[in-house]
């Protein structure tokens, strides 16, 4: 291959690439919640339809390490990713699997106060709060 054409397939990667990100992140903008890779994979795929699952985790990945977008991991759940960059926490419900923002800025005073006890010195913690949701309590029973 010469030099002409190695360039003009990065070019042409580097672009894909590009369109690959700026899908995505227009489904996380345009929600403005939080999806998981597959919901992510079925919005963006209206816009690229070649766009592969494998490809969405990898640009997933990708947009973390640029810091464009959040994860939100909760253990036996499916990571799900937001477009929203500020520190805020999380309630996740158990049973509608519903995940929604809440603010604590007084627990950054706490959890100073906490650590400064035992010696240490944060930097940074998220809160993950699971239980139920106000509609799940509503019609339990
Ligand atoms: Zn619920
Ligand atoms: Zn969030």
């Amino acid at each position: 291959m010469d030099a002409a054409k190695a360039d003009a397939g990065l070019i042409q990667s580097r672009y894909r690439l590009t369109r690959q990100r700026a899908a995505v992140l227009r489904v996380l903008q345009a929600d403005g919640g939080h999806l998981d890779a597959e919901e992510i994979h079925e919005r963006a795929k209206e816009e690229l339809s070649s766009l592969g699952l494998a490809t969405i985790y990898r640009t997933l990945d990708l947009l973390r390490e640029l810091g464009l977008v959040q994860m939100v991991q909760y253990p036996n759940a499916a990571a799900r990713y937001e477009a929203r960059l500020d520190k805020h926490h999380h309630l996740l419900c158990t049973r509608c699997h519903e995940l929604s923002d809440v603010e604590a800025p007084h627990l950054d005073e706490l959890v100073g106060q906490i650590a400064a006890g035992v010696g240490f010195e944060p930097r940074d913690f998220k809160l993950q709060v699971s239980g139920l949701c106000r509609r799940c309590r509503n019609d339990r029973g």
